[in-house]
């Protein structure tokens, strides 16, 4: 709402300058038609008084094919509310701007509730009963804020309650995992830092959420970060907070995760990827048990506990003066090692019909498990990606598979050293064959024979993109959402290039 506002104000300010000397019932009509133009909504008129003069202004107008509604129907069905929250805040900050007066609207009805059509009112607000939801425009609380504190609050989705079971699920499985969970459940009680080490993809965040729900801190805030995605130059702002002025787009002051995170756990990822500074800030911050935001003075009181993880060997890292002694001693008071999936083979059933129930409930649908062979490939895979390799197969083999089918190993896609000649064919469905760029770098080389043939037959980038589409659109039986994941690709993002197609 806060953004449609701030977009409604800068149109006003265009229709001002555009039409400088246009009665304020023009100005207030290059709104309706800004709108259209950028797409956002078709508006029909029904009433319209503008009466600056005497504070009267009272607007109804219908919205027809509202993005909003569109977004909202297509990725999270009908709702119990009004959806169309930028384009009511667009006309409210709109008609403040033009008119000069405090002027709300509300949706009386909204298609995105399954309503005949969205119908729009809009008043001053001394004329509404419980003008509250203005607020949201005149506040002054950082948007990023606000954002931050729902992820910090929110239980999260459902899905990471069935994933945080996973912690205990898989006690007393294979030897390697069993005795790590055991050491987890022990240290968890204490206040001990956690070194949590391990190739990518093996579930550290998983490990440590768990270690959290199992102290007695499992009622504070947990949050993670991962230290390789944000820029060095930010990364102390982003842990520690910071302070309005601290430096140039230091627009705001903010809290930093550590003060989100205070009296919880925080997870520390990548940590290896800390700049010198912030590593020097983070020990004084483990020692001292209390901060200065960046630029700030005040020194505020932190309780926190930290576990870090890293897929470097932090040893290795200090001998060659690339992370402080000091800090990986802090660090390292309780070393945990997540053994790779190759390591936990009795996990792999386990794992994967874990993974089958989850997206089965994703994607509505209902497999017969695997076949006998799909099961022995899952086996014998060495899953250098881990468990999150596993995850990425088991859902594509999921959006693959009919219903009251089993699972084959034709959908699995696994390119099994073992059968390395037969592996082309059992990789391929029909011709296309998919790569996994984040976990099997090499897999681009193997597929060096189809990009020949591009090359060689002169296809283009745009036949490319349309054979990959109506083929992706075919596996999935036309259904767009798993057409779209089967490409990697968000919904929008491929519902906009199969539109491109069928135009
Ligand atoms: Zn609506």
């Amino acid at each position: 709402m806060r953004s449609g506002y701030k977009n409604g104000q800068l149109d006003a300010e265009l229709a001002r300058k555009s039409r400088p000397n246009a009665s304020i019932t023009d100005q207030f009509l290059a709104g309706p038609q800004l709108h259209m133009l950028r797409g956002m909504a078709e508006v029909e008129p029904i009433i319209l008084e503008i009466d600056p003069a005497n504070g009267h202004f009272l607007m109804e107008h219908i919205w027809l094919n509202s993005f909003e509604v569109d977004i909202a129907l297509s990725e999270l069905g009908t709702l119990d509310l009004p959806v169309c929250w930028g384009l009511l805040g667009y006309a409210s900050g709109f008609s403040t701007t033009i008119v000069g007066i405090d002027i709300l609207f509300r949706e009386v009805s909204c298609r995105g509730m399954g309503d005949q059509e969205c119908r729009v009112v809009g008043k001053p607000l001394s004329e509404w009963d419980d003008p509250s939801d203005y607020e949201v425009f005149s506040g002054s609380e950082s948007l990023i804020d606000i954002l931050y504190d729902l992820q910090s609050k929110t239980p999260s989705d459902p899905m990471d309650e069935i994933e945080h079971k996973i912690f205990s699920k898989l006690v007393g499985q294979s030897r390697g995992f069993k005795d790590m969970c055991s050491l987890a459940n022990k240290v968890a009680t204490s206040q001990a830092s956690v070194l949590l080490t391990g190739e990518t993809g093996v579930g550290k965040e998983l490990i440590a959420r768990g270690i959290h729900d199992h102290s007695e801190r499992s009622k504070q805030p947990f949050v993670a970060i991962n230290c390789a995605s944000i820029p060095q130059e930010l990364i102390e702002a982003e842990l520690f907070g910071v302070e309005k002025g601290a430096y140039t787009g230091a627009v705001q002051s903010r809290q930093g995760r550590f003060e989100r995170a205070n009296k919880g756990t925080i997870f520390l990822d990548e940590v290896i990827e800390l700049s010198a500074r912030a590593q020097a800030t983070l020990l004084r911050v483990l020692q001292e048990r209390e901060l200065e935001r960046v630029g700030g003075a005040q020194v505020l009181d932190i309780n926190i506990r930290v576990i870090a993880a890293t897929n470097e060997d932090l040893e290795t890292a200090v001998k060659q003066g690339r992370f402080r002694a000091d800090l990986f001693y802090r660090l390292n008071v309780f070393p945990l090692n997540v053994p790779p999936l190759r390591e936990r083979h009795d996990d792999i059933p386990l794992l994967a019909e874990f993974f089958v129930d989850k997206y089965e409930t994703l994607y509505s649908s209902k497999t017969l498990g695997f076949s006998d062979k799909a099961m022995s490939q899952l086996l014998d895979y060495q899953w250098p990606g881990n468990i999150r390799e596993l995850e990425n197969v088991i859902e594509r083999s999921v959006i693959l598979t009919e219903n009251n089918q089993r699972i084959s190993a034709k959908s699995l896609f696994l390119d099994l050293k073992e059968t390395a000649s037969h592996a082309s064919t059992d990789a391929t469905i029909d011709g296309l064959t998919p790569n996994y760029p984040d976990v099997n770098p090499t897999s681009v080389s193997q597929s060096d024979n189809w990009i020949e043939t591009i090359f060689d037959q002169a296809i283009t980038m745009d036949n490319v993109e349309s054979m990959l589409v109506q083929k992706a659109m075919e596996l999935s039986q036309n259904n767009v959402s798993k057409a779209a994941r089967l490409l990697g690709m968000s919904r929008p993002a491929f519902a906009y290039r199969l539109a491109k197609l069928e135009s």
